[in-house]
């Protein structure tokens, strides 16, 4: 029964075709998540480097704050120097001279704060700028991360449109009836609806098969089910 034969061979390779188209798709049906994914990692990034940006413009400006401070303390002291002069008591000029120096105390704080707060807007200022290159180049990588799983989608879409060619193409030689028990059987069994035999089990259950089976698979003249799956074994040497 060379004819049974021929039609395992025509089956095998429409099996070979499912089993590619269906890889395919899963790999075609999980790219938008995983470009999500990339996005959404993206997009955090960005929210990070917006968080910084925030804090590093209110240190800016607590340092603008600073600086007003240590204006008014110094315009302070001066207008203290003037009543200094124009005063005719010794006792508010001995107060005089205490707010001075209590007012110049309090300047060479600000002037320590001021200084502390510029060399961490400078800090800050830095880990911003590399903060920035470190995103872009995250940026491109991940950008290019997605174009090449766009590009992967659409070369496995044009496979599958090659492989369905290919697939009318065995379905239409293969027997009708031969054909209808396949598209049976595979549903349900991961695509496949025949098995090969391997050694001395089904190549798709694993379960060890009959002598009987086995023989009767080797000679290629009637179809032959593993017990247990049901699928259509064939012997590849004998296809
Ligand atoms: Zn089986």
């Amino acid at each position: 029964m060379e004819d049974l034969k021929q039609n395992l061979a025509l089956l095998l390779e429409l099996q070979n075709c499912d089993v590619k188209i269906s890889d395919a798709n899963k790999q075609i049906s999980l790219a938008p998540g995983l470009i999500e994914q990339k996005n959404r990692i993206l997009d955090d990034k960005k929210a990070e480097l917006r968080e910084k940006k925030k804090k590093y413009a209110e240190l800016a400006s607590s340092t603008k704050e600073k600086e007003f401070l240590l204006d008014d303390k110094e315009k302070g002291i001066k207008k203290y120097f003037v009543e200094l002069n124009a005063v005719k008591s010794n006792d508010i000029y001995k107060i005089l001279l205490l707010e001075i120096e209590k007012a110049k105390v309090d300047k060479s704080v600000l002037e320590d704060e001021l200084l502390a707060l510029m060399e961490n807007v400078d800090e800050e200022y830095a880990k911003i700028k590399a903060a920035e290159n470190e995103l872009q180049k995250f940026e491109e990588n991940i950008k290019k991360e997605i174009t090449d799983i766009e590009n992967n989608v659409n070369k496995l879409m044009e496979e599958v449109v090659a492989l369905e060619k290919i697939k009318e193409e065995r379905k239409s030689k293969v027997n009708k009836s031969i054909l209808s028990h396949y598209d049976r059987l595979k549903t349900g069994r991961d695509g496949r609806g025949m098995a090969v035999v391997d050694g001395e089990s089904c190549g798709c259950c694993g379960m060890v098969l009959r002598t009987q089976l086995i023989n009767q698979a080797l000679k290629g003249q009637d179809l032959v089910f593993c017990d247990n799956c049901s699928r259509i074994l064939f012997k590849k040497d004998a296809l």
